[in-house]
This record gives C-alpha cells, sequence and structure tokens, in this order.
C-alpha cells in the first residue's frame, strides 16, 4: 500500500502528530486516513470533495458569482485594503506561520489591523497571561506526569476528541503506566458533557459562577471556612476536592471557553493560574488553555515574535498598537471603524454576532479559505486555496506552544495556489499601489 505515516492533523489544536494516509499506486488520490477522530478525517478526505471550488469567484451585482483567476483576484484585494483607511484582516488560525507572515507584511504596508480567533476565544487567557504569568507545560510532561487531570469549562470528547486518548486522560505515561486507572478526573460544567460522564469527579457548578468556585478552592486549600454553598456546590465536595487535587503528584488544568467567555472572563483565568500556583504549595501544578484552530496558537506567536502582542494588533499608525476592546474585530465592526474586510483561515460568519457579519457583507472584502462558508458567502471575492498540512506543509503550533512541521500528502488540484503563494500576489501587488 502507498502509505504516508506522521501527518500532521490540520484540524484542532491537538495538532495529532501520528496519522498515516493510504493513497492510490499514482499518489494522487486520498483513499483511507489512520488515526484521526472522525472531524480530523473528515477534514483531510474534504480536500478530494467532487464539488470542490477550484478557482476564486467574484459576487455580482445580482448575487450570482463570476470565475476570475488569481491574478485579478490579488489585484482586487490588493486594491480594497490599499484604498481602504483601516482594513481589518482577521482569521490565521487555519493557516501555516509561513502564511501568516507574508500577511503581516501586508497588513504593515496597508496600515491594517491583524486580529486572529482568539479574539472570540481564549483572547481572555492571553490577557490574563500577560497580567500574572502562566505556570504551564507540555502535553508531554502533562502525559507522562499528570496523575490529577482537570477539564474547566471544555468538553474534549467532543471539541478535541483524540485529546483524552492521546495526552489526558487515558495514555500510559512514564509515571502514569496504568493509564486512565492512574489518573483522577475532575470535570468542572454546569452541563452533564460526555466528558463529565467519564469523570472521577464532576462539579455541576451554576452557570458563569467560576469565579466563586476557584476562589473558594483557594480557602479550602488552606482549610479556612466557606460557606455551606458556593456557586451551587455544597462545601464538603469542594473540600473534598480540593483535599483530591492536594494529594495528587502532578496537577494539570485544562480549561476552555466555558471559563474564558462566561461572566469574569480574564479573571476567572487570573484566578485559575492563582489555584495553579497555590497547589504549587502542596505539589506540582501547571494550567494549559485547550486551544481550537490548529494554529491559532502559531498567529499569536508570530504576532508575539513580531509586534509584542498577540491578537487585536493595530497597525494603522504605523506602529504597533494592542488595545482588545478597541482594536479588536468585532468592537471596531460594531463602531463602524473599518472600510475593509480580509478574512483568512477562518469563519466569522459562522462565529461572529449577526451584526458583524452584517457589516462584513456592506464592507468591501475577501474571504480566503479552501472550503465554502457561512463567510465566504457573503463576502465580495472567494479566494480557494490548497489545504495546509495536506497539500502544502508548514509551520503549526500545538496548544503548548510546541511547534510541528505539518506535511504534505498530496498535490493540489492543478493551477490552485496556497496561501502563501495568493498572499505572495497580493503583497506585490500591495508594493506596487504604495509604492514600496
Ligand atoms: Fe485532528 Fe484534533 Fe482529531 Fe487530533 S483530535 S485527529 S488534531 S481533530
Amino acid at each position: 500500500a502507498n502509505i504516508v505515516s506522521d501527518v500532521i492533523c490540520p484540524f484542532c489544536g491537538t495538532l495529532c502528530d501520528d496519522l498515516e494516509v493510504e493513497l492510490s499506486d499514482d499518489g494522487k488520490k486520498i483513499l483511507e486516513v489512520y488515526h484521526a477522530c472522525a472531524i480530523g478525517a473528515e477534514k483531510i478526505l474534504h480536500s478530494q470533495a467532487e464539488d470542490r471550488i477550484t478557482r476564486p469567484r467574484m459576487m455580482q451585482e445580482d448575487g450570482t458569482t463570476k470565475e476570475i483567476s488569481y491574478e485579478e483576484a490579488a489585484k482586487y484585494t490588493a486594491k480594497i485594503l490599499c484604498y481602504a483607511k483601516k482594513p481589518l484582516m482577521y482569521g490565521w488560525s487555519s493557516t501555516s506561520c509561513e502564511a501568516q507572515s507574508v500577511g503581516h507584511s501586508i497588513a504593515e504596508a496597508v496600515g491594517g489591523i491583524v486580529d486572529n480567533t482568539a479574539t472570540v476565544c481564549h483572547g481572555s487567557s492571553l490577557i490574563a497571561v500577560q497580567d500574572v504569568g502562566i505556570p504551564s507545560c507540555t502535553l508531554g510532561e502533562a502525559m507522562n506526569r499528570a496523575d490529577r487531570v482537570v477539564f474547566w469549562g471544555c468538553n474534549p470528547a467532543h471539541a478535541h476528541p483524540r485529546h483524552m486518548s492521546r495526552y489526558s486522560v487515558y495514555p500510559r505515561g512514564f509515571f502514569t503506566g496504568k493509564g486512565s486507572k492512574s489518573r483522577k478526573v475532575f470535570v468542572i460544567d454546569p452541563r452533564k458533557t460526555d466528558t463529565a460522564s467519564l469523570a472521577d469527579v464532576h462539579l455541576q457548578i451554576e452557570q458563569g459562577r467560576d469565579y466563586e468556585l476557584l476562589s473558594a478552592l483557594r480557602v479550602a486549600f488552606r482549610g479556612e471556612k466557606l460557606p455551606d454553598v458556593v456557586a451551587g456546590i455544597p462545601k464538603d465536595q469542594i473540600y473534598e476536592a480540593a483535599d483530591l487535587l492536594k494529594s495528587g503528584r502532578f496537577v494539570i488544568i485544562y480549561f476552555g471557553m466555558g471559563v474564558t467567555q462566561s461572566l469574569g472572563k480574564n479573571h476567572n483565568i487570573d484566578i485559575a493560574i492563582a489555584v495553579t500556583r497555590d497547589l504549587n504549595d502542596y505539589t506540582k501544578a501547571a494550567i494549559m488553555p485547550m486551544r481550537g484552530h490548529y494554529n491559532v496558537t502559531g498567529s499569536g506567536e508570530v504576532l508575539g515574535w513580531q509586534y509584542g502582542f498577540p491578537f487585536c494588533v493595530d497597525l494603522s499608525r504605523g506602529i504597533a498598537r494592542y488595545n482588545p476592546g478597541e482594536t479588536s474585530s468585532n468592537d471596531l465592526l460594531m463602531r463602524d471603524e473599518v472600510d475593509a474586510v480580509f478574512v483568512l483561515g477562518s469563519d466569522p460568519g459562522a462565529h461572529f454576532p449577526f451584526s458583524s457579519v452584517k457589516k462584513i457583507s456592506q464592507l468591501p472584502s475577501v474571504a480566503i479559505d479552501p472550503h465554502l462558508t457561512p463567510t465566504t458567502a457573503v463576502c465580495k471575492l472567494h479566494v480557494p486555496v490548497a489545504f495546509v498540512g495536506v497539500e502544502v506543509g508548514g509551520c503549526c503550533y500545538r496548544m503548548d506552544n510546541v511547534p510541528i512541521e505539518s506535511r504534505k500528502v498530496v498535490d493540489p488540484p492543478e493551477g490552485m495556489l496556497t496561501d502563501q503563494e495568493f498572499l505572495e500576489l497580493v503583497l506585490a501587488e500591495v508594493r506596487k499601489c504604495k509604492g514600496v
């Protein structure tokens, strides 16, 4: 069989690196994907979809679309970015670091705002980390050492399907040789999720009361007095959970959007980090955000190296400014502060509030994405590109900030550009237009 091994899955932040892909004898067609979860396998197989769009399409006045060349698409994209006073360049989480870097050169030349999907998910975690730092570790360390595993406001059974089998709950690690029997799993979630059904301890917290429960844990660690019930949890359960955490050899706290986007936002993460620090008085503890898109972490890294800030970077004044709430995509769209929208490697049409999506649909706009999405349906121009991690390689960062080089498995359809190649065309046009 014609098998490509050690393929990286370009879907979620777990960035599984053990996939095998079976190809036809001529190496052109993907026949089967092994070891991936259903979502990851589907993403890779989707690159072979019969109805895949392979050329840019421009929306016409009457709502129909017309096929145009990549050169024409690059000219249109450069024009809307150059003529805008403040273009928003959003997304970047489902592409390689190399493409992100070319995109940032365009943003610098046109004075744009570069923002990624953290703006609607783990942006509050990044703000907390800037405030108080973060005691973290790699997924490998957690797999080998952690005997107390906490999932706070996240549901990996659905959102990161192989996280539990590869890193957090089931694998046998160096100091966790009995797999799941070596670990106690805690889930803090208002819902009885599929992850909660596997937990040893499920604290069914009242919605939006994370800050209170995290504070109560800090009190319980010190053996001090708690009210009878905190955040819907009786105090005995809180003392019991605190003791069980303290008695572990290594505690890892994974947290998701249930805590980053609920009442308290970055303050929830501040105190979750304080809980982790407190636990280090009794045992070893670390904390890690469950990042969603496969390279949202990489986008934060590349923005961080280049401008010092991981999202919401405003380059419109010729220097990098950062002020989430002011320079974040939804706030800019709500206040009518941007006059062109460029989207790459994400789907605000599916994830932003309706009012923001409506604004995008009214502005000069382009969406660069291999798929047809709600965003491509509202943007004036859709530029389909090759799938990163399937048809072109590139550097991606896993949720624990470990960079992993993704692999090319098959060629893209003939004549199709990668997003990096298309961005280079746009950059050349922008330079001509700006005379730089
Ligand atoms: Fe891909 Fe995530 Fe599934 Fe791993 S868990 S195979 S990275 S979608």
